[in-house]
């Protein structure tokens, strides 16, 4: 095993959780399907192909603006299924309870839960309950996988960007982790922020529908953020992918609070983004079309797809210059989803 010990930075979802799958999980876990390293695995079965996709949540604190684990482990496995072109159908839910934990909040949860699945349109419908003993695990944790069905034509993957395709926003980045930061932190400030946790299946279907194949990959930038995300991409596809700084989308607050922190909205998580990869013929009508969603009203194109230069990923700044966007590197936030 080239790594000797687990450290947080490994659960960044950056550079180190790269290295871990990398180094640790794919050489015992080979497979070609685990080897496209998607949001989720789209697998051919007799009629048809599904989408199969899992997600564990350790967020602290559980319960925070705009959501809470139970929502977000919810959207955050349906929008794996979607960003693979799947309709989510099925999920299962499977908790690891601190003993000592209120049935109150239990039940808020759940419900919570529930409320997210009848939004997105799944159903909840296998689980595991396991109680461990006081400081065996903190409050809760949440694992949700899910199922779904991946309609005929619709061929979407990490490696499907081709040199000139357009690359879109659906809106702000790092609502999430702001959010939790600052919660976390105790911090408050004028403007309180959000999350964005929300179910982006609905959208990713109505994009399929009008747009068919001219949609070339779909990614959601959770933990790493779009920084990381674009990265996976242009590795993946084995292209170029460049961005400008004055195009981001982010929220005055947002970027406020980022500033004053030091956090680089680049790689803060985003809970209910998608990152869309398509053809430029069509890129302005998809931006119109996420804008008429309500989850994407801030929706925009960021860049574009270019050959493979010396750095995988680069940003024009608001200045001129020329920034290199690396994936991200060390633990930015432990526990954020
Ligand atoms: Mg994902």
């Amino acid at each position: 095993m080239k790594i000797d010990t687990i450290r947080l930075d490994h659960g960044s979802g950056g550079k180190m959780s790269h290295r871990l799958i990398l180094d640790a999980v794919l050489p015992i876990f080979d497979d070609p399907v685990l080897r496209r390293l998607d949001d989720g695995a789209v697998l051919d079965m007799p009629g048809g192909r599904i989408a199969f996709s899992t997600d564990t949540y350790v967020v602290d604190p559980i319960f925070f603006p705009g959501g809470d684990i139970g929502d977000l482990a919810v959207n955050g496995t349906v929008n794996d299924l979607a960003m693979c072109g799947a309709v989510p159908q099925y999920l299962s839910v499977a908790v690891i309870i601190e003993e000592g934990f209120a049935g109150g909040d239990f039940e808020r949860i759940l419900t919570s839960m529930q409320r997210a699945a009848r939004v997105a349109g799944v159903r909840i419908v296998t689980g595991d309950t396991k109680v461990v003993p006081k400081g065996a695990a903190d409050k809760i944790f949440v694992n949700t996988a899910g199922i779904g069905i991946v309609p005929e034509g619709i061929s979407v993957s990490g490696a499907n960007a081709r040199a000139g395709d357009r690359i879109l926003i659906s809106g702000t980045m790092a609502d999430h982790g702001m959010t939790i930061l600052t919660l976390r932190e105790g911090m408050e400030f004028e403007s309180p922020v959000k999350s964005d946790t929300a179910a982006l299946n609905h959208m990713a279907a109505a994009l399929f529908e009008r747009f068919g194949r001219k949609i070339h990959v779909l990614r959601d930038p959770t933990r790493g953020g779009v920084g990381t995300a674009l990265n996976e991409i242009a590795a993946s596809s084995g292209v170029g992918v460049v961005i400008h700084e004055d195009r981001l989308p982010i929220r005055e607050s947002v970027a406020g609070i980022c500033e004053i922190l030091g956090f680089d909205p680049l790689y803060v998580a985003n809970e209910g983004k998608m990152i869309a990869v398509v053809a430029a013929d069509v890129a302005g009508d998809v931006v119109d079309m996420m804008r008429s969603d309500p989850l994407g009203g801030d929706a925009c194109i960021i860049g574009e797809v270019t050959a493979p230069g010396p750095a995988p990923v680069v940003m024009k700044t608001s200045i001129g210059g020329t920034r290199i966007v690396d994936m991200l590197t060390g633990a930015q936030l432990p526990r954020i989803c």
